[in-house]
């Protein structure tokens, strides 16, 4: 693989132990992996993507806006609150970070077709890159998944099989059938590595880390790219401490909350998931284990919120900042329940990740609205 010259390999982040950059999982523990950088050789974002210039695969993804929104810090009573917007990136998700780079390095090793499993989003990305890079890609999705994500893997000329039921149906049925591919699946390490240049990007344009970083959490990954990228900054003299990571999930589908609610190292797969938040219907998450190692290092929480709360939080989300879905309403909601459990210092400056483009799930919105009598 054409690495950049701070690539070292890499690490697990719940055990330690060491791997090569072909690997999928820890050897050891089965965890997801993270890249290891030399830290002396970052100075900036551009320094810690892993692929050399002639490997990379780019719609220009990333460089997305922090929008203020200084009435929902008034509302929780912290310094600041920012949306770092996701749904700004080519495909509308923050989904883009990841498969530009997990499939420029499944075409460092000779990939013709890359597949992963998708509630939609990751299709949709997959498919876009694989086209971008001139190889097949394959997408698996279930039923519910949106028919824009659908559309889109399709326009973006990928093979899309649906699966009757719901995400976890998708995971079982991936890989059934043709075996010609090569897998960019949840947890890959690169896609991490999507996440630890967004926590790079952040530190870049905070000038320093903010104190906290509220995130909907589905896989766990973007946790774990996360803290791997605050780390680093730290490490390198970037930023003065890692922030406070914050897990939200679905009630009726959490259970990396549940795991960091019971001290549990590993969460348990949930058995009958509920809820219409399609993103975040993952019940049995790929970076379980490290998501949880990444939200208890820091200390940081995980909290759950009812879909009714997460509705009405991408709603008046929209009202106050930038436009968000239902998957961003989770931070909304998450984050006042958080501030309600006394999560925050008034000084503290508090960032919310919104993964996806609002106005990709604007039918769940305007039903909500309609439930209101509006
Ligand atoms: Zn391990």
């Amino acid at each position: 693989m054409q690495t950049t010259a701070a690539v070292r390999g890499l690490t697990c982040p719940v055990c330690g132990e060491s791997a090569d950059l072909n690997s999928e999982r820890c050897p050891d523990c089965g965890s997801v992996l993270t890249i290891e950088y030399d830290p002396t050789a970052v100075e900036s974002v551009a320094d810690a993507v892993p692929l050399a210039d002639d490997a990379a695969v780019s719609l220009d993804e990333g460089g997305t806006p922090v929008v203020g929104v200084p009435e929902l810090a008034g509302q929780i009573g912290v310094e600041s609150v920012a949306v770092k917007d996701e749904g700004r990136n080519p495909t509308g998700s923050l989904a883009d970070r990841k498969f530009a780079l997990a499939v420029a390095a499944a075409v460092e090793q000779g990939a013709e077709r890359v597949g992963t499993p998708s509630t939609g989003n990751g299709a949709q990305s997959a498919a876009a890159y694989a086209a971008r890079a001139g190889i097949e890609s394959k997408g698996v999705v279930p039923s519910r998944c949106p028919f824009l994500n659908k559309a889109m893997v399709n326009v973006h000329g990928g093979d899309m099989y649906v699966v009757e039921g719901r995400y976890a149906d998708a995971v079982d049925a991936f890989g059934g059938g043709d075996e010609e591919f090569v897998p960019v699946t949840p947890g890959h390490p690169f896609r991490v590595a999507g996440a630890t240049l967004l926590a790079l990007e952040l530190v870049a344009e905070g000038e320093t880390a903010p104190d906290a970083v509220v995130h909907p959490t589905g896989h766990g990954e973007t946790l774990v790219g996360l803290r791997k990228g605050f780390e680093l900054a730290v490490e390198a003299g970037l930023a003065d401490s890692v922030p406070r990571l914050y897990a939200v999930q679905p009630e009726d589908c959490a259970p990396i909350a549940a795991a960091i609610h019971a001290s549990d190292d590993d969460p348990t797969p949930v058995e009958y998931p509920d809820t219409i938040v399609g993103p975040l219907e993952v019940t049995d998450p790929a970076a379980g284990s490290a998501a949880v190692a990444a939200v208890t290092a820091t200390g940081g929480d995980a909290v759950a919120v009812p879909d009714k709360e997460t509705l009405q939080g991408a709603v008046d989300g929209c009202e106050m900042g930038p436009e968000i879905g239902a998957t961003g309403g989770t931070a909304v909601a998450g984050v006042r329940a958080l501030a309600d459990g006394d999560a925050f210092d008034s000084g503290d400056e508090v960032v919310l990740v919104n993964p996806v483009a609002g106005s990709k799930e604007a039918d769940l919105l305007r039903s909500h609205l309609m439930s209101q009598g509006m």
